[in-house]
């Protein structure tokens, strides 16, 4: 019997997580993972490898939660909001009889998470505005017991409207958790459901250090939500799942000077955002730009694939979307310095308005 027979049948038929690093490119401009364009500079001062790490560092832990606004019992640090989002799966999904239900097109690791463990995956498309369609939700929920929600949405860059979060944790009361992903918050503070906790204890929210604290590479995330459902992720988290040297930089990240570092960070995004989206605008291969609180433009071209090759082939690399319902056309492209977004548009100019060829599917 070969190996691969041996593996699960969900594992064999499983298609992994098309990461940015695992399509590959050789290109100098890096705009198709939302990373931050710059390493910020740390060292790590853990002198005491010899001994396993704490599984919750407390440092960690209190300036989480003192910079999230909760209390450090509701606070959750994990390898990345991505263990975050499997964690929850491993806590709430019973193989082959639970569902998690998202609504695309959104990230895509709510998906795989669910496949890896053998959990269905129900899909309910948003909105043409990309706001949740209520309705449909609700019809869909027998035996949903996890709801992914991604605010500012990834790739689309767009909040869900408070109220319609409101509307699905009333729905989903007693029912299912819901979860909102807030990978890209910072870019839009005011807009977090941090506050609802107390409201809702079916209510979890992903956070990260990738993004806006430019620390894609250290692998630290968070889950928010109440004492009671952390304790349950708490149960099904490996014994040490961050290294002494990561808890050390997430600390001095979460430091009164890493938080101000992170806000002018953020500011500067916001600020190559508006050039790149206004000169984006002015180009002739640009069909439309949609408006964003995150750290990217979603963007329609009138031949996207031409577009993806041809600044691909400048080394400038960004995000294929069409594949994704209601995309077709559609790029992500990461806001990166100025200078890597002068490169896009330098890139962009030259490029025609419409094609004489009918544009093949990616
Ligand atoms: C980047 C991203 C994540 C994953 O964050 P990590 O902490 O790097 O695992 C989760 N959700 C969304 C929407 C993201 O864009």
């Amino acid at each position: 019997m070969s190996i691969e027979n041996l593996a699960r049948q969900n594992v064999r038929d499983l298609t992994p997580y098309q990461s940015a690093r695992r399509l590959g490119g050789s290109g100098d401009v890096w705009l198709n993972a939302n990373e931050y364009p710059l390493a910020p500079s740390f060292q790590p001062a853990a002198d005491n490898l010899n001994r396993y790490p704490e599984c919750q560092p407390a440092q960690v832990i209190a300036r989480y939660a003192e910079y999230a606004g909760v209390t450090p019992e509701q606070v959750l640090v994990s390898r990345g909001a991505d263990e975050g989002i499997e964690l929850l799966i491993r806590a709430f999904c019973e193989p082959g009889q639970d569902a998690i239900l998202y609504c695309p097109p959104t990230y895509g690791m709510y998906g795989v998470s669910a496949e890896t463990f053998g959990v269905e995956r129900r899909t309910v498309p948003s909105k043409a505005d990309w706001q949740l369609d209520l309705p449909a939700i609700a019809a869909n929920l027998d035996n949903v017991k996890l709801i992914y929600v991604c605010s500012p949405n990834n790739p689309t860059g767009n909040l869900l409207e408070p109220d319609s979060l409101r509307a699905l944790l009333e729905m989903a009361k007693g029912k299912a958790i819901v979860a909102v992903d807030e990978a890209y918050i910072e870019f839009c503070p005011q807009a977090s459901v941090a506050g609802w906790l107390a409201d809702y204890p079916h209510l979890a929210i992903l956070r990260t250090l990738s993004k806006a604290f430019a620390l894609a590479g250290l692998r630290c995330g968070f889950t928010l939500a109440n004492p009671e459902l952390i304790a349950l992720l708490l149960k099904v988290i490996a014994p040490y799942p961050l290294s002494s040297p990561v808890a050390d930089i997430a600390a001095q990240a979460l430091s009164a000077e890493g938080l101000r570092l992170m806000r002018q960070r953020v500011g500067e995004i916001a600020a190559n955002r508006l050039w790149l989206q206004q000169a984006l605008e002015t180009c002739a291969c640009v069909e439309q730009v949609f408006a964003s609180d995150s750290n990217y433009l979603l963007v329609r071209f009138t031949a996207a694939s031409n577009v993806f090759k041809s600044l691909w082939d400048q080394g400038i690399i960004l995000r294929d979307q069409n594949k994704q319902p209601g995309l077709s056309g559609c790029l992500r492209i990461t806001i990166g310095t100025r200078d890597e977004c002068q490169r896009v548009i330098d890139a962009l100019r030259p490029l025609p308005g419409t094609t004489t060829t009918r544009q093949e599917p990616l």
